[in-house]
């Protein structure tokens, strides 16, 4: 009996971005007397159903959008006489589906890092429950990736987590339903040795894939303060100290690591943060900056943002510190109207962000959004291969429509036109370039133009792709251009590297 583990995608690179961490996580938490798992991500590569032997045990983690992908993986597990088991955001919300479509014995809601075994264990016993709570794994009880089982040249960052959960509560994201809002920290032991492990590996270029990796703000520990609450206090600032330490243990290790992750705005009134940001080679971060006018702001529950000339101020102290943004920009909220999108080129060229993405307003399931649109959707009548489009995840791959929120006064055509217009500008050549000048040398210039013009294929294809012939020029030029980008992120492994005090 062998124990799969499956990250399911109608689509294979070869090479892909970033590590699927759950992948390596669930692999540690399997028991050893079950021995090594055997991963699958088919984002590298296609799982060959032949390789899954009756009583095998079949783990496929699932989000909305490869759910339809899984549940077909796992029927194909179960007719070979595999016990399925099914975990992720998706299986979390809607942990029936699996049941019902997917060939499930058993899914797992919330994180499978404890549960895990318990589920293995009564799958091969043919006693396994149809649902598990696996719960909200506290911080120091989060696992440690077996990195040790990762294929050799395929990804170009590792990832790995220091927090979960975000005290915020947007309207179109799900992490703080399902990861909750109170911030999960890892100690700062647990993630140093996983990043010294990757390093002895080759891997120089780290994502920190936090929810929210300044999950305190200044603004908390004042609120905090004001209302003369010294529980709360002394909690935040607690987490806000183990940052601290964290960032400190992350500037002794090599000078060549580049670190990544996602932040909130607000970090960048905090001067002290930054600062500790640049010295642990924090060197970029995803920030939602959403909305680049009051009004967008308020749309989505994201008043803690700045807008205008404001906001161009906080992004540029990121750049100032020494963090480069990738800003998220989304279209098509309420307030939002056609001088919109020229307005937020304009401030994203201005404000100094060195990436940009621009994605069109979706309510993902598990969101706020998502629950008023399926409110708005209730009587309408359309069905795609007998769907209704409120489950547009199970439309199949080649049919499904881009969903997005009805706006009051442009069709989703005009949005998704303004949308590229302001992409195809943010990502010309002339202005990558100009944005380029931010490296040291013209090798690492050319490497800078070449990432660019990667990230802007592959979002071609996942955010804004509007005809077919786009979506597959955009994959061909995804398939070339990645095993060369990927060289470019690989560095000598350092096996003898020990994990600083
Ligand atoms: S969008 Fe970011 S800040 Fe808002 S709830 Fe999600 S993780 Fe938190």
């Amino acid at each position: 009996m062998r124990v799969h583990l499956i990250n399911p995608s109608h689509l294979a690179f070869g090479v892909a971005v970033i590590t699927p961490r759950w992948l390596y996580v669930l692999a540690a938490a399997t028991p050893a007397e079950y021995g090594d798992p055997v991963i699958v991500d088919e984002t590298l590569v296609q799982l060959d159903p032949e390789s899954i032997a009756p009583g095998d045990i079949v783990g496929i983690g699932i989000h909305s959008g490869n759910a339809l992908r899984g549940y077909e993986v796992g029927r194909q597990a179960r007719e070979r006489g595999a016990r399925v088991i099914y975990g992720g955001i998706h299986a979390t919300l809607y942990p029936n589906e699996a049941l019902d479509l997917g060939g499930a014995h058993a899914v797992v809601k919330g994180d499978g890092d404890r549960i895990w075994p318990q589920v293995i264990k009564a799958a091969c016993e043919d006693r396994a429950e149809p649902i598990y709570e696996g719960g909200r794994v506290e911080g120091g009880s989060l696992l440690k990736a077996r990195w040790d089982l990762l294929p050799p040249d395929r990804y170009m960052w590792a990832s790995v987590q220091t927090v979960r959960g975000c005290p915020k509560h947007c309207s179109f994201c799900s992490v703080w339903r399902t990861d909750g809002q109170k911030p999960r920290v890892r100690s700062s032991d647990a993630v140093i040795e996983e990043i010294v492990e990757l390093r002895r590996r080759g891997f120089r270029f780290i994502a920190l894939a936090d929810d929210n990796f300044y999950p305190v703000a200044m603004n908390d520990l004042r609120l905090a303060d004001r209302r003369a609450d010294k529980t709360t206090l002394n909690n935040l600032k607690a987490i806000r100290e183990e940052r601290f330490e964290l960032m400190e243990r992350l500037s002794k290790l090599p000078r060549d690591m580049v670190f990544f992750t996602q932040i909130t705005m607000e970090a960048a009134e905090d001067p002290l943060f930054l600062d500790a940001m640049r010295k642990a080679n924090i060197k970029g971060a995803l920030v939602g900056v959403e909305s680049v006018t009051p009004a967008g702001l308020k749309d989505i529950y994201k008043d803690f943002n700045f807008a205008g000339e404001e906001l161009v101020t906080r992004l540029q102290a990121f750049r100032k510190h020494g963090v480069h943004v990738l800003g998220s920009f989304i279209f098509g909220l309420p307030s939002d109207r056609p001088e919109t999108f020229e307005a937020t080129a304009a401030l994203a060229q201005r404000a100094d962000v060195t990436f940009a993405q621009f994605v069109m307003l979706t309510p993902f399931p598990g969101t706020v959004d998502f629950e008023r649109w399926e409110e708005i959707m209730a009587t309408d009548e359309t069905r795609i291969a007998g769907i209704p489009i409120t489950r547009h995840w199970l439309i199949p791959q080649a049919q499904r429509p881009k969903v997005y929120s009805p706006h009051p006064v442009m069709s989703p055509d005009e949005i998704r036109d303004r949308t590229q217009a302001v992409w195809d500008q943010f990502y010309s050549l002339a202005n990558i370039w100009k944005r380029s000048s931010c490296t040291p040398s013209l090798r690492s210039r050319l490497a800078f133009v070449l990432i660019s013009k990667l990230y802007r294929q592959m979002y071609a294809n996942t955010g804004i792709a509007t005809d077919s012939a786009r979506v597959s020029r955009a994959e061909k030029w995804a398939r070339i251009i990645a095993p060369p980008t990927r060289r470019l992120f690989a560095a000598p492994p350092m096996p003898e590297l020990q994990v600083p005090n």
